[in-house]
């Protein structure tokens, strides 16, 4: 008998875990005191899903540099890496903008955080309950962020130059500094005599394929590790999440499905003359882990495996475009934070102009780009773009939000991958690469 395809498996455990999830939930009340049964059937979830998350993080690093390295030695000298880093940047920095203004338009319409033109006080009332049933852990994370000095874009440049490349390799969110060293070591890899160049080509390219293989057999366990993941967010997430802020979650997901159907699929027609249903198609497995996963960072490996075997991008362009992507370019989360700075606002009754709507924008661009590719990152910026616009109670509406988190995180890690999946297939058109043309529309 015939396998069922990866993506349909992934697809199966992500429908069962939900179906199982809300059953559990029902009959267990969505309480799971210690020492149940419940309780240990949770743990155990639990306990599988982090070493899902954590085998996929494992390969990150040597991910990275092995095919950084292996992808910019064979661009021809500096002179074409100039070239792909400038569409690249240029690709992200525009994408992330109109995922920008695209969730504006949405929250300044919708107004998810006002009930006829009036802050909505029983927002502001769920926001305490939310965040006094908050657990110790997600209060301790947003204080921990509003202690912190807040890091700016010029922070984010300094993460570029680590002092030291292996503590910035073991430090989930200083990768732009594990990025840059292997882009430097692969440009230098050029400058050598021809043998010693090839030598190295041959070891790093040799490396990557064996990075390549390993992630494939953490990708045949993943409908495990999906049902792991998923089951204790549906035990635990029931509908009463949305209840109050049944608009708001309406407005986000309205805003990141027209970035992820209508904008980024126009992209891939009229920019780069393919097929979105077939790109679609391409990163299936991609934007289902990313999905269960909540993590860009996480999903990368099987990013980079999509983009290139099924979309039929050069290893040359995806291992420039992928890392700097899941690190960078976050179109999703950009989104995400305005809109879910401008309804706080709303429902505090503060009333945002033209100019301080506008350094929401700027805001979110930047810090986006600082938001590491794991779950739930995105709220220590929301709470630092907040702060910096006076609106009250900061803290207390990011710890409401994070506690509802994580379906809206889903969301936006898909459209984080699938734009930074849109970029690579972009630019590798314009690079005159024959992207995706043998596969069905
Ligand atoms: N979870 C998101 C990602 O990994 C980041 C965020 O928006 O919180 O891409």
């Amino acid at each position: 008998m015939k396998r069922l395809a990866l993506h349909w498996q992934i697809l199966a455990a992500l429908v069962l875990a939900t179906l199982t999830g809300v059953v559990f939930r029902t009959l267990f009340d969505g309480q799971a005191p210690d020492g149940t049964l419940v309780a240990k059937a949770l743990g155990l979830s639990q306990f599988i899903g982090d070493l899902f998350m954590q085998a996929l993080k494992m390969i990150i690093v040597p991910l990275i540099v092995t095919s950084v390295i292996s992808g910019i030695a064979s661009l021809q000298g500096v002179k074409g890496f100039g070239r792909l880093g400038a569409k690249t940047f240029g690709f992200y920095a525009m994408s992330s903008l109109v995922a920008v203004v695209t969730g504006l338009l949405l929250v300044n319409l919708i107004q998810p955080g006002l009930v006829d033109g009036e802050p909505n006080e029983v927002i502001r009332q769920a926001f305490d309950t939310k965040a006094a049933e908050a657990t110790d852990a997600e209060r301790a994370k947003v204080a921990a962020a509003n202690a912190k000095e807040p890091k700016d874009f010029l922070d984010t440049i300094k993460l570029m130059v680590p002092e030291n490349v292996f503590s910035a390799a073991t430090n989930n969110g200083q990768m732009l500094g594990v990025i840059v060293f292997s882009l430097l070591f692969a440009i230098a890899i050029t400058r050598l005599p021809a043998a010693e160049m090839k030598t190295l080509k041959e070891f790093f390219q040799a490396g990557n394929d064996v990075m390549i293989t390993v992630t494939r057999w953490i990708m045949a366990i993943s409908p495990i590790g999906v049902y792991a993941l998923m089951f204790p967010v549906i035990f635990k997430n029931g509908p009463d999440v949305f209840a109050e802020m049944a608009k708001y979650f309406g407005t986000v997901l309205a805003a990141l499905g027209i970035h992820l159907l209508i904008t980024l699929p126009l992209v891939l027609s009229f920019i780069a003359k393919v097929s979105p249903r077939a790109h679609f198609k391409a990163m299936r497995e991609a934007l289902l882990l990313a999905f269960s996963t909540a993590s860009s960072s996480g999903t990368l490996p099987v990013t980079m495996r999509c983009v290139q075997d099924n979309a039929g991008v050069s290893k040359r362009t995806a291992s420039f475009t992928l890392p700097l992507g899941a690190t960078v370019n976050m179109d999703g989360t950009a989104l995400y934070e305005c809109v879910a700075v401008v309804f706080v606002a709303q429902v505090m009754g503060i009333q945002m102009g033209f100019g301080e709507q506008f350094v929401v924008v700027t805001a979110a661009l930047l810090t986006s780009i600082g938001v590491a590719g794991v779950p739930s990152a995105s709220l220590v910026a929301i709470l630092l773009i907040l702060k910096n616009s006076n609106v009250p109670n900061a803290e207390t509406a990011v710890v409401a939000l994070l506690a509802v988190d994580r379906l809206l995180d889903m969301a936006r890690t898909a459209v984080n991958v699938f734009g930074d999946s849109c970029a690579a297939v972009v630019i590798a058109k314009s690079e005159g690469e024959r992207v995706l043309e043998d596969a069905p529309a």
